[in-house]
């Protein structure tokens, strides 16, 4: 084990964890070691694109946004402080499927792939004998090579495409991955969900849409005309735009929770075919996202733009096979970059994690009665080679980190030096900068983020991302539907 290793150990024994135990009766303590037995295990990662965990009633939304989620959270273990290793998809899913932070894989920008160097967990998988189902929706993801090591890869991830390939699975493990994107604008919920969360006229709704389109084109306004992003400052557009979006936040608030209504509609039909197939007792259920999106809580709207709690706090749960562990809620820390490490270790083959940077959250399952000092734990990072805005970038710049301890969150805008420090229990939604009030704090936080950054292991000769900001190696499906979202003309 590496030294590195030693000390992400350390970081997983954090006093914060054996709260979740001390709640429980000591006669309760071993059903929360989940292990997967005798038959076949089969793991399921359903991530849903853009969900913020405070939309959820799991975590504490009073809209009935979720019954799907919260009906299975109640069986799960549920992660109260589950972060995006990045704000946007595609170095959020290549660190999910890499267990590698974006300054490791390096994929960073459209055309990017996750290096040969780097294995994934769908290869991983199959070479443990799982049969792999890939249904990613998000062209983003796709684009960012997530295809490797899928049997059958597809790019509908509806309950009609994942049932027929459940169908002919076999009987042995299967990994299945759905990534599906209902919250992801431009928002198109059906319309009798919108009517359950309020109302909004079709041409607001147009508007909406229109006035979404107009940012995302201003945005990727340098790339398109083959420049570096600032190159040509449209910020004042920019804000005309955003203003616009402003004036309508009620109704856009309305449509999104529409979509996460749906969202989770549809994860509920996944839930059902899991169990009228017979595999429900024997699968690993994982329902989390790959990043939030932004409604003018910092003044933005969407995502990649920041690292705050809006676009880096995300849903985790895990349902483990018959219930283990179910009702736990865990304090610590945790990222997408930890959840490969896990799956590998409850498979009993944390040997295979040996190369990874995430972490088995397992450890804390097992070992209740350990405990170490609470250490600062760097959750995301932000490295912006898309979108320009002058105020942002003034503020903050291209390159920032989190890190969180205890109840405090550090974000280093590493371009200005500067650091902001929030005090998450009296400010949840991160808007008051405390750094100054607590000097000491945000110096030691501001420290232990440097030295994060400057003991990032080398990576092997082949690791990391290829490929350049082309799209040529992509479909024409897959660029349409770039187009779709907006990332491309
Ligand atoms: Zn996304």
């Amino acid at each position: 084990m590496s030294e590195m290793q030693s000390a992400g150990a350390l970081r997983l024994l954090s006093g914060l964890w054996l709260t979740a135990f001390a709640l429980l009766p000591a006669c309760e303590r071993n059903a929360v070691a989940p292990s997967p037995g005798e038959e076949p295990v089969h793991i399921v990662i359903y991530l849903i694109d853009t969900l913020r965990r405070d939309r959820l009633g799991v975590y504490g939304y009073p809209r009935p946004t979720s019954p799907n989620i919260d009906a299975l959270a109640r069986d799960a273990v549920v992660f109260d402080n589950a972060y995006a290793p990045a704000p946007w998809t595609l170095p959020s899913i290549a660190s999910l499927m890499t267990a590698t932070y974006p300054v490791d894989h390096g994929v960073l920008f459209l055309g990017q792939q996750i290096g040969e160097g780097l294995s994934t967990l769908p290869e991983r998988l199959g070479e443990l004998g799982f049969a792999t189902g890939g249904f990613v929706v998000n062209p983003t993801a796709e684009a960012s090579g997530i295809r490797r090591g899928y049997d059958h890869f597809g790019v509908k991830a509806g309950p009609l495409f994942v049932g027929r390939w459940l169908r002919g699975v076999g009987a042995g493990p299967f990994f299945l991955y759905v990534h599906t994107a209902e919250p992801h604008a431009p928002f198109r919920p059906p319309a009798e969900l919108v009517q359950r969360f309020g109302r909004v006229q079709p041409a607001l709704h147009q508007r909406i849409t229109r006035d979404t389109e107009l940012l995302l084109d201003l945005l990727r306004a340098d790339r398109d005309a083959g420049l570096a992003p600032g190159t040509r400052d449209n910020s004042d557009q920019q804000d005309t735009a955003r203003q616009r979006l402003s004036r309508d936040r009620k109704a856009i608030d309305v449509l999104y929770d529409a979509s996460v209504a749906w969202a989770d509609a549809n994860l509920g039909q996944i839930i059902s075919l899991l169990k009228e197939m017979g595999f429900w007792e024997r699968t690993l259920l994982i329902v989390t996202s790959d990043h939030g999106e932004e409604f003018f809580e910092h003044r933005g709207v969407g995502h990649s733009q920041s690292l705050y709690a809006e676009l880096v706090r995300i849903p985790m749960i895990w349902r483990f096979p018959a219930n283990q562990a179910g009702g736990i809620r865990v304090d610590a820390p945790v990222t997408l970059v930890d959840v490969m490490p896990t799956i590998l270790d409850y498979l009993g083959r944390r040997d295979l994690t040996e190369n990874d940077i995430g972490r088995s959250f397992l450890d804390l399952l097992k070992q209740p009665d350990a405990g170490a000092p609470e250490e600062p734990v760097v959750t995301s990072v932000r490295i912006n080679r898309r979108n320009y805005y002058r105020p942002a970038k003034e503020q903050r710049g291209d390159f920032n980190v989190s890190v969180v301890e205890g109840r405090w969150k550090g974000i280093w805008n590493i371009e200005p030096d500067s650091f902001e420090l929030f005090d998450t229990e009296a400010d949840p939604g991160e808007r008051r900068d405390v750094a100054s009030e607590h000097r000491e704090v945000a110096n030691r936080l501001q420290q232990a983020t440097v030295e994060w950054l400057h003991a990032r292991p080398e990576l092997d000769a082949g690791q990391g991302s290829t490929g350049d900001d082309r799209l040529d190696h992509l479909s024409p499906e897959t660029l349409d539907r770039l187009r779709a979202l907006g990332y491309v003309d």
